[in-house]
């Protein structure tokens, strides 16, 4: 395939050259469960789900690995706070996670590993680098040697000096350097810890990436993805974890997503600015929500703001319309491929450069207009144009809902269920309305259609009589 793909690490373009012919591994950092996803989780869920969908629909065979981090300072203090256990927390907002990433139309991981049940995987790695005098135990805990590692630095370009480790808890007077960081922790009081070779205790949030990315894709795997924000510290201690252990390269190809911003804000739990993500999705649907997300390219930031997203529902419904239509002009006629091939080009070129997204809606919007210029002759009945609306409309489904997750279909066979139970009391007024002109009652007419317009159905006059459908979203 000719996909190319920003690298962080390269800071460039480069072609996608899979590890292995035919197949794309993927790794995600996956949440810490802690709490409900907020608006910005899920512009990184939805990124990586649009790029997997790509790389399968284009013929690779992927495996893709989200993780989730089930063992954390957060989770434990949450779960004082509510006075139960860290495991409840845990396992509370993970099958949260996975229901909303059910809403928004991502598909499932093909492997969602628990840090907790990779302790042993975390510990051979830890061994490994302490056996080469690259990690040393200090009061149970056990710390990277940083210094050790010439290319530390590499993926976020800073320089050594300038660098602090963050959210760290281990002590820095345990450290023989504080730019050391802990790949275990020593057991606290009342906290969960796992027995080790250095005492009980639990991993650091590092460690856990590092050693079930490889279990899951071995030592070598093709993309890495995560937020931004993850960059510093996290991905540069994964790399350096895995390649000082085994001096070998961890992931070939290092994609990282934009913020979700609230104004100048970025949108995090920290500032306390989220929106939560299960409503964002109640609110605005599965395809109008990914449509808002695809708008901008995946490595800039995005702006949450309500006109933004009422703009993507009525990208939404301008798609589905189209395809109601198409569905209805071609009828049984068989679709012709050819109208549609320019578009899936310029929908594919598009992809393939970075996965541009609003390059891609751009083809998309082609497309319709396209079909919207050939539908008035499909409705005629001219067979050309309903061969070529079919093409369209079926082209459509194709990126729109296989690749992009639009809920194209499901927007359509959503309004055809109401219809069917509408159909009845519409058709009477309907028919009342007809009588009311033919009476040239013209007041009672038009009232009848307001009636109808503010229940959500349309009603267009065509010279066989009146046509209605109910209004998507
Ligand atoms: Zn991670």
């Amino acid at each position: 395939m000719a996909l190319v793909l920003y690298d962080t690490l390269r800071r460039e373009k480069a072609a996608f050259e899979p590890r292995e012919e035919g197949k794309a591994s993927i790794y995600v950092c996956g949440p810490t469960v802690q709490a409900d996803a907020h608006v910005g989780h899920g512009r990184a869920a939805v990124v990586f789900d649009v790029l997997r969908r790509y790389l399968a629909w284009s013929g690779l065979e992927v495996t893709f690995v989200q993780n989730v981090t089930d063992v954390d300072d957060k989770i434990i203090l949450r779960a004082r706070r509510e006075r139960t256990s860290p495991s409840i927390i845990a396992t509370r907002y993970t099958r949260a996670w996975n229901r909303t990433m059910d809403a928004l139309g991502v598909s499932p991981p093909d492997v969602q590993p628990l840090a907790t049940g990779h302790l042993l995987q975390m510990q051979e790695l830890i061994q490994t680098l302490i056996d080469q005098d690259k990690a040393y135990e200090r009061g149970g805990n056990v710390l990277f040697r940083v210094r050790t590692f010439q290319e530390y630095g590499k993926l976020s370009r800073r320089q050594i000096d300038d660098m602090q480790q963050g959210d760290d808890i281990v002590d820095a007077d345990v450290k023989d350097d504080p730019l050391d960081f802990a790949m275990w922790k020593a057991a606290k009081q009342g906290e969960p810890a796992w027995p080790s070779p250095w005492g009980p205790g639990r991993p650091g949030w590092h460690i856990e990436c590092s050693a079930m990315a490889t279990t899951h894709l071995g030592a070598e795997f093709d993309i890495h993805g995560g937020g931004l924000d993850l960059v510093f510290p996290h991905h540069e201690n994964e790399i350096a974890q895995h390649e000082a252990a085994h001096g070998t390269t961890f992931a070939r190809t290092w994609v990282h997503n934009g913020m979700v911003q609230m104004g100048d804000d970025k949108m995090s739990k920290s500032i306390g600015n989220v929106v939560s993500l299960e409503e964002a999705v109640n609110e605005w649907g599965q395809g109008p929500l990914r449509l808002w997300y695809l708008s901008a390219h995946h490595r800039s930031p995005l702006i949450f703001e309500s006109d933004r997203l009422r703009d993507a529902t009525i990208v939404h419904r301008r798609f589905v319309t189209f395809l109601r239509s198409a569905r209805r002009a071609a009828g049984d006629m068989g679709a012709d491929p050819e109208a549609a091939a320019p578009h899936l080009d310029a929908f594919r070129s598009a992809m393939d450069d970075d996965v541009n997204a609003p390059q891609a809606l751009a083809a998309l919007h082609e497309l319709v207009t396209d079909g919207n210029e050939r539908l008035s002759k499909a409705e005629a009945g001219h067979d050309d144009a309903r061969a070529a609306v079919a093409g369209l409309a079926d082209a459509l489904v194709e990126i729109g809902d296989r690749v992009l997750g639009l809920a194209l279909t499901a927007a359509l066979e959503d309004a055809a269920t109401r219809e069917q139970q509408i159909a009845p009391l519409v058709a009477q007024l309907l028919e009342q309305r007809a009588a009311a002109r033919r009476d040239k009652d013209f007041a009672t007419a038009d009232a009848i259609r307001d009636q109808l317009s503010s229940a959500g159905i349309v009603v267009e006059d065509r010279p066989g009589g009146a046509r209605w459908h109910v209004e998507e979203t």
